[in-house]
């Protein structure tokens, strides 16, 4: 027991042992066997290897190659900064090559954006000149799956200007002509979908309209589905008459 003790002693004394010290300039060669060393051992057991100062802003100088182009970079490192350039938290890289790397990500970036508009117009596009269209009918397509209909009208609606669809629906056409429109034909249909196909006063299957309550969210109630109610033509008519 002694014996191991003596060993486990020396091994303590021998593993706190400082090689690397701040004054020490680490070359590219010797930044690359450490890499491997950290790839090979504990990295902890690495790190005590090197020297550690409590005194902020202490640096280590080290040179270290570009992993694109192999061209060498010197630069002061804190232990920290330079243990997670050995432990490939950060990508080697020359200044260069850095620039280079921002610069195409910035155009990558760009391109994407350019992208997104495209597709904002195509979507605002769509709206105005297919789903806000009188002459145009509700697809089968719509008729068949209106929810899903209704989700893409419902999403590409947050991309388009309010103001510009309140004024196409409000100046650009007449309210027989809104009427007319697939969005309305869906909005409508949504709307006796959702009252089971029967009045919400007196319950009749007949002859059945999708009548206002108000005029508040005209273009948008798609979002207000509150604001309809969905009505017989007896119902229909009397309800015009009291209002
Ligand atoms: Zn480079
Ligand atoms: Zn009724
Ligand atoms: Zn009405």
């Amino acid at each position: 027991m002694e014996e191991r003790l003596n060993a486990m002693e020396e091994y303590l004394k021998n593993e706190k042992q400082i090689f690397i010290k701040y004054e020490d300039k680490i070359d590219s060669t010797s930044f690359c066997k450490l890499q491997d060393m950290m790839n090979t051992y504990q990295k902890t057991k690495v790190k005590e290897c090197f020297e550690r100062s409590d005194i902020h802003g202490i640096t280590f100088l080290v040179e270290y190659p570009c992993v694109i182009c192999k061209n060498t970079k010197t630069e002061r490192l804190s232990k920290t900064q330079l243990f997670e350039l050995l432990e490939r938290k950060h990508i080697q890289l020359c200044d260069e090559c850095l620039n280079k790397q921002r610069e195409e990500e910035k155009e990558k970036a760009r391109k994407l954006e350019e992208i997104n508009r495209e597709l904002a117009k195509e979507n605002e596009d769509e709206f105005f000149n297919e789903w806000l269209n009188p002459d145009y009918s509700l697809t089968k397509e719509a008729i068949k799956n209106p929810y899903n209909a209704r989700n893409d009208i419902y999403n590409s609606m947050w991309f388009i200007d309010q103001a510009k669809i309140k004024d196409y629906v409000n100046n650009q056409m007449t309210y027989k002509q809104y009427l007319s429109t697939p969005y309305w034909q869906l909005v409508s249909m949504l709307a006796k979908r959702k009252a089971k196909y029967k009045c919400q006063l007196c319950g009749s299957n007949e002859n059945l309209n999708t009548h206002h309550r108000s005029y508040k969210h005209k273009g948008f109630e798609i979002r207000h589905m509150e604001d309809l109610i969905v009505l017989c033509q007896d119902c229909h008519s009397k309800f015009h008459e009291v209002v």
